[in-house]
């Protein structure tokens, strides 16, 4: 038993309570209580568990992430000031190719450490066409809560050797699901993800939204209407545009977890609204890659999930959510005005908001008794954001200019992963040093 006592929580739950003067009881992986600090620090004492003071700092649910490309970490600095297709062609495919297994492992490690450094407790993973059942583990081992899949791709006129049958494409992207989805006792799941029209077929398309059917739990983790030359591609082959396209295949659900959506026609935000399909919502790949600004105050007016992801480190070249929660509330004020997605809207994408896309609602995003310790210490103690708190800013200081040096400490599923600064198990030299050689042997293996 575990007892934190924060000077604030901020809980998102129901009614956006925010708490002063209370402690977080965990049980096993387990939130059992909320009370009063003054009450419950005395019965921790009597039977001795374990109490972490942690006045000064802010209690907040972790931070859920949507979209993101662990296989793409080593790239990063690698494949700037380029457009979407050309990022992929020239730089991106050719490097995933290039992966081995070692590579993968570091990729895939170096991601996550960043991403749970920045409290990101939870993310919806894509990979690349290989070396899937290496992220499992990585995930598996370093104790972050995940949905992960392989890229499906079938079809790849800009990169024809990554690319598979789709008969392959199915039956491995099967055989990872049975292995690992619920893997870490439920911690670790499956993601079917087939990467954008333009590399899948129909037929693969379809019988993805089957396997979802059959694996409950898992989702369906696209991307669509990212960029204007993708979105003329796209309506060359299907006469639609790609969220017409999926409600054609019948394909449309409440488990399509669609990345960008940058430029959905009236039609396509109606089927978005009736099919209750989610949108990751990525500013900074957005903006990097000069795809666009989606309309998520209009996405939100009509009710849509819309959710948050740093997408991969190559177009950002972050996967720190403070950036893309400022980014995301900036982005629209030009066009909308200075109300528009204020910071504690912007916070509710990034930790309850998440977990509603990926159907994780009931078990995280909110700190609430009966859900899962995962939790983010804040310290406001730096420079940029020491002076003036109180309870009524803490959703402006935390939006607005926390970065990852205000990340105390992070638990996932009642474990202390990262605490007072320090990572608990991941040796941070010795990922960066291995990275570093890693990706120096795979540049040699690009062709
Ligand atoms: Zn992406």
């Amino acid at each position: 038993m575990k007892v934190i006592s924060p000077s604030f929580i901020i809980t998102m739950n129901r009614n956006y309570e925010i708490l002063e003067g209370y402690s977080v009881l965990i049980s096993g992986n387990r939130i059992q209580k909320i009370d009063r600090t003054e009450k419950l620090i005395p019965i921790a004492k009597e039977n001795k568990w374990d109490i972490f003071d942690a006045s000064g700092t802010i209690l907040i649910p972790g931070f859920v992430q949507t979209h993101i490309h662990l296989c793409q970490t080593l790239f990063r600095g690698l494949a700037d000031d380029l457009e979407l297709l050309d990022w992929l062609q020239l730089k991106i495919m050719p490097f995933e190719y290039a992966h081995n297994k070692e590579s993968m492992k570091y990729s895939a490690l170096l991601g996550i450490s960043e991403l749970i450094r920045c409290g990101t407790t939870t993310i919806l993973d894509m990979g690349s066409l290989n070396h899937s059942e290496v992220i499992f583990e990585q995930l598996i081992n370093s104790g972050l809560r995940a949905f992960h899949g392989k890229a499906m791709m079938d079809i790849n006129t800009l990169y024809p050797e990554l690319s598979e049958t789709t008969a392959s494409a199915l039956k491995s992207s099967e055989e990872l699901a049975k292995e690992f989805h619920n893997s870490a006792s439920g911690r670790v799941k499956y993601a079917f993800a087939p990467r954008f029209i333009l590399s899948c077929s129909n037929e693969l398309l379809k019988s993805t939204n089957e396997l979802v059917n059959d694996f409950p739990g898992t989702l369906f983790h696209t991307h669509a209407s990212e960029n204007r030359t993708e979105l003329e591609n796209v309506r060359k082959r299907c006469g639609k545009d790609n969220i017409e396209c999926f409600e054609e295949l019948n394909i449309l659900n409440d488990k399509s977890c669609i990345a960008h959506c940058i430029w959905l026609n009236e039609n396509e935000i109606q089927l978005m609204k009736k099919r209750d399909a989610r949108v990751l919502h990525c500013p900074s790949s957005n903006l990097k890659l000069a795809s666009g600004i989606a309309n998520i105050p209009r996405y939100l007016k009509e009710g849509i999930s819309v959710s948050l992801g740093a997408d991969g480190a190559p177009c950002n070249n972050f996967l720190d959510i403070f950036v893309e929660m400022r980014l995301a509330s900036l982005i629209q004020k030009p066009f909308h005005g200075p109300t528009i997605m204020s910071a504690k809207e912007v916070f509710e994408l990034a930790t309850i908001g998440g977990a509603r896309a990926l159907h994780l609602e009931h078990e995280v995003g909110s700190i609430e008794e009966g859900k899962k310790a995962d939790l983010v210490l804040i310290e406001l103690n730096q420079l940029h954001n020491s002076v003036n708190i109180d309870k009524e800013n803490l959703y402006s200081n935390i939006v607005y200019t926390c970065d990852h040096t205000n990340v105390k400490s992070v638990m996932i599923d009642g474990n202390w992963i990262y605490q007072n600064y320090q990572f608990m198990s991941i040796d941070v030299e010795e990922v960066i040093k291995k990275s570093q050689e890693e990706l120096s042997k795979l540049l040699l293996r690009v062709k």
